[in-house]
Parts: structure tokens; sequence; C-alpha cells
């Protein structure tokens, strides 16, 4: 678009403002001109203007009117002739002369030269004929006699009221031309008829800007203005441009182009022409043109460059918007991905935490049916066996059937408490928690797991057994898993001994609890309180117990961690804070 923009609008500038620079430039050659005109004219009209009065101040003079009263006395004519010189050379004119009616000349400031005027008539010059009329008159003319081109002035030479005859004053004009010569411009001065009488350009002299025709040349032959001078056309075309007069002249084969000023002096009765080549013109007007031409191209390639430059900027500024939108966009993918992740996996560890506790307590289920199935079936086998020796009258072994039945009741309650413990409220307050209680009921649970294992379990509460903050089920809970586990690592080996130290040392409650097992390496230990981390077979550990146990002593603002015993084995320490006084009391 920029392209097309520059090329039609550079067209445009060709072609309207060649004409308009055109105008312009002619306007100012024609004021410039216009000036050379005015200088012309004034300085012809000047030259011409001190002469006029002259011829009627000699005409009065005593000397002519005495010549023309008496034309044949030579004596007369001698001082008449002398007279006409001496003044002739004081006024630096050309030539002055007396003419008679008849139109001859009686007297003349030249009358010693080859080309005397004496003798000569000039009855067919207007000047001649005018003032012979009474009327001072001017012309201009090649001499017939001196071949010299002059200004006339003419009067009447009146003596006694009738006119005698005429003086004649002629003015060289080669000084003024001479000025017009080799300058910027071409002036001439044409006749009535276009024929050009003075000229800078001496070819030009008695050539016609009009053409020739019968009747014009009838006119000037008449009053002999141009003598034997061949008079010819100037090859012109003349025409307008933009209001201004142009003229076209052949000449050598070549033509030329000029603007044309003419200015026609009354009082002269000849146009004067100021001709300025129009080359220089049209060159100006072309070069402005071609300057504005180009000046709109680099502006265009300036543009073009800004524009490209714009576009540039605007892309990247788009792409890095886009570049931006797209990393907020992955951010926020990546955010949601995530949070759907995030949601998944807690979702998956509350699936299995729960499935973790059901499995818990299928296992607890198994181990309770046992532990409760094995007493009711000895309570039964003592039941009936007591309803013999009843019958049997043993009353003595009867009773002590009763004592059994009613010691493993005893027992079977231990276990529902157990149970009810467990039916609790996972979220229960913490408060102070007697550990002697809670490994009383730990023991009940762990019972069977520990003699399937064949393990031995020895505990040390010192000598006062620390009461801590915790919460008694989940404790229980803790101490279980930890203790299960013990004797799982203890399964089969010698030395199955699972000792359980607990101390108070500095406001805070120290449990460990070691086996003699196979131990922790580092590499295990430090993913054991991973959740879902196990070693055991599939089927047999879901690896949530130590996880859970870990949860469960942080949420008590304690800290549960693993080590490895010197002389083997691992050891896991429980650390809790101890419960104080108060708490106690309240308790
Ligand atoms: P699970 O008992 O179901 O495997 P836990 O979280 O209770 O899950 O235990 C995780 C793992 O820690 C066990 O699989 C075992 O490898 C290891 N572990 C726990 N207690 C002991 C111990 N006393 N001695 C050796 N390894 C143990």
């Amino acid at each position: 678009m920029l392209v097309v923009s520059v090329v039609v609008s550079s067209a445009a500038v060709m072609f309207y403002g060649t004409s308009l620079m055109r105008s312009s430039f002619m306007e100012e050659a024609s004021l410039q001109a216009g000036s050379t005109l005015r200088l012309a004219v004034a300085a012809l009209d000047g030259h011409l203007k001190r002469y006029e009065p002259l011829p009627r101040l000699i005409a009065d003079h005593e000397n002519i009117e005495e010549l023309l009263s008496q034309p044949q006395d030579p004596g007369l004519r001698l001082a008449a002739n002398r007279y006409l010189k001496m003044i002739n050379t004081l006024l630096d004119s050309s030539d002055i002369y007396v003419i008679d009616m008849t139109g001859d000349t009686i007297a003349a400031s030249n009358f010693e030269g080859p080309a005397s005027f004496v003798g000569q008539n000039f009855s067919y010059r207007p000047y001649f004929q005018e003032a012979a009329q009474g009327r001072p008159a001017r012309f201009y003319a090649l001499g017939t006699t001196s071949a010299k081109r002059g200004y006339y002035f003419s009067a009447p030479v009146e003596v006694g009221g009738s006119i005698l005859g005429v003086i004649v004053f002629k003015v060289d004009i080669d000084v003024i031309e001479a000025t017009w010569q080799g300058g910027e411009y071409k002036i001439f001065v044409s006749d009535p008829e276009g024929i050009i009488f003075m000229s800078g350009n001496p070819d030009w002299l008695y050539k016609s800007l009009l053409a020739l025709t019968e009747e014009r040349l009838a006119r000037t032959t008449a009053s002999r203005r141009y003598s034997d001078a061949r008079l010819e056309e100037l090859p012109v075309r003349r025409h307008t441009l933009d209001g201004y007069d142009l003229m076209d002249v052949q000449s050598e084969g070549t033509s030329r182009e000029y603007l044309v000023l003419s200015e026609y002096v009354e009082t002269a009765d000849w146009t004067v022409n100021v001709l300025t080549d129009t080359t220089s013109v049209h060159a100006q007007a072309r070069t402005t043109v071609i300057a504005i031409v180009l000046s709109l191209c680099l502006a265009g390639m300036a543009l073009a460059v800004v524009l490209q430059r714009k576009a540039r900027r605007d892309q990247w500024l788009a792409m890095e918007i886009e570049r931006k939108a797209e990393l907020e966009r992955r951010v926020e993918e990546r955010t949601a991905d995530l949070a759907r992740v995030n949601l998944q996996l807690r979702q998956t560890q509350a699936d299995l935490i729960q499935a973790g506790k059901l499995a818990g307590l299928g296992q607890m289920s198994a181990a309770l049916s046992h532990e409760f199935n094995q007493p009711l079936a000895a309570v039964k086998n003592y039941a009936d066996s007591a309803t013999l020796l009843i019958e049997r009258g043993r009353a003595p072994e009867a009773r002590d059937n009763l004592a059994r039945i009613s010691s493993l009741i005893d027992r079977m309650a231990s276990l529902s408490r157990h149970l009810r413990n467990f039916a609790r409220k996972p979220n229960e307050k913490l408060g102070p928690v007697a550990l002697a209680d809670v490994l009383n009921d730990t023991l009940e649970i762990v019972a069977a797991r520990l003699a399937t294992a064949d393990a031995s379990l020895t505990l040390d509460l010192g000598a006062v057994p620390p009461v801590v903050n915790a919460g008694s089920v989940r404790l229980q809970q803790v101490l279980v898993n930890i203790i299960t586990n013990a004797a799982d690592a203890v399964e089969g080996l010698d030395d199955r001994a699972i000792s359980l130290t607990a101390r108070a040392t500095g406001g805070r409650a120290v449990i460990e609890v070691r086996d003699h097992g196979p131990g922790v390496p580092p590499a295990i230990a430090e993913r054991i309180f991973d959740p879902f981390f196990t070693t055991k077979g599939p089927g047999k550990g879901l690896g949530l117990g130590l996880s859970i146990s870990y949860n469960i002593v942080k949420d008590f603002g304690g800290d549960l961690t693993v080590s490895h015993h010197p002389e083997g084995g691992a050891v896991f320490r429980i650390d809790l804070a101890l419960a104080d006084a108060l708490s106690e009391a309240a308790e």
C-alpha cells in the first residue's frame, strides 16, 4: 500500500507539480523580466526626452530663420551649416538639418562629410510631412543617406506667421542598444508593424515578428523607415502557457522558447520587448519536482522503515504476550494437575488408611474371636462337666469348675473392655494418660501375638511409672503396633526377647521398645515411617502401622524415631510430654 501510494503521489507530483512549479518559476522570471523591461523603457525614454525640446529651440534661431527666408544665399547657408555643426557637436546628437518646404535639405551639420544631407530630399518622411503642417513630430528610421539608424525630432520653422521649413534633429540610438548586448535577456524594440528596429542581438535587426503582409510592406515602404534594408520574417511561433506570453524562435535548426514581456510606449510609438529564455525555468521546475519526488520517496522509505520497525515490535509484543499467556496457562494447568494429584493422593491415602484400619480391625476381630472362642469352649466344657458332677453329687469338683468358668468370664470381660476402647472416637482429647494402664490394655491385645511368636516381653517402667500427655486408645494403638512389629522381627530367631523401658527425664517421658531381631539398616530407617513401606510379604503387611503411629505421636506433640542397637536389634523410641500435676489432679 505504501509503495502504491508513493508511486501514485510521485506520479501526481510529476504531473501537477511540474506545471505548478513551472508556473511559479515563470512568475518569478516574469517579475524579473518586468523590472528589466521597466528599466529599458525608462532608459530609452530618458535618453530621448533630453532632445525633445531642442528642434523648436533651434528653429527659433535667427541663422535658421534667415536661411529659410533666403535659401539660396551661400553666406547664410555656410553660416547655418557651421552653426548646425557646432551645436551638433555640443549636444552630442547624430545630425541636425534644415529642410525647405519641398523636402530638400538646405543645411546640415554633416555638410562637409561624404554622406552630406545637403541636397537630399526627405519629403517622404512622416516627420517632415507633419512638421511642414505645423506639428512637431517624432520618428525613428534607418537613415537613407547615412545608413545609420536614428530617432528623429522635427519642428516647423515659422517666420512671420508662415511655415518656411522644417528643422530635424537626429539622435543616435546605438549607445542605448549597446547596453542590451550579451545580457541575460534579449531586449529589442519593434515598430507597430512588428519589425525589429533595435536589438541587443544584431541578427534580429529588421526581422519581423509578424507576417510581412503587403499592407505592412506598403506602409513601411512609403515612409522608407528601413531604407534599403532587407526585411525578413523571424521564424517565430507565439503561444501562451498559464497566461504567460511565450515565443518559440527557430535559429540554426534549433528552437528556443522565450517568455515575452512587452510595453508599448506611446510617445515613441514603439514596443519595447524583453525575452527570457525559459530553459532555466523548465530546468528549475523539473529539478524541484524531482527533488520533491525524491523527498517523497525518501519519506516513503523512512515511513516504511518506521512501520516495519513498529510491526516488528508489535509482533514481538504480541509474541511476548502470547508467551506469557502460554506460561500462565501452563502454570495453571500444572497447578490444577498438582491439585488433582494431591486430591487423588489424599483420597488414596484416606482410602488406604481406611483399608488399613479395616484390615487391622479384621486382624483384631480374628484375634478376638480366637480369644473369645477358646474361653467360650472351655466355659462350655466346664459347664457341661459341672452338670455331670452335680448329677453325680461331686459338688466340690463342680464348684471348682464354676470358679474356672468365672475366671474365664473375667478374662472375656477384659477383652471386651479393650474392644470398647477401640469403639471410642479417634479424635479423643489429649490428656494425662498413665502409661502403666495403657500398657495393661496393650498387653492383653498383643499377648496372643507374642504367644504365637514365642516371644517374651519384659517391662521396666522405673520407680514411678510416667503419666504422659496423650490419648490412651491411640497411644495403645502405637504400642500395639510397635510390639507386634518386634514380635514379627524376632519370630523364628534364637533370641526372642523384647524389652520395654519407660523413663521420665526433664519434663519428657521416653519409652523405648527394643528387640533382638535383624534391626533396621539405615536405608530402611529412612523410609520406615513412610506410608505403605513394608518389607513383609504380600498379604502380610500393609506398611501403614508405623506411618499411622508416627502421625499419632506427632499429634501428641511427641516424636517417634528408630535406631539400630549397637548389639543388634531395633530400638523404637517414643518421646512424649509428661502430663503436669494440674492435669493429673483433673483426671
Ligand atoms: P507393616 O508391619 O505392615 O509392614 P509397619 O509400618 O508397621 O508396616 O512397618 C514397616 C516396616 O518396618 C516393616 O515391614 C519392617 O520391614 C520394618 N520394621 C518395623 N519394625 C521392625 C523391627 N522391630 N525390626 C525390624 N524391622 C522392623
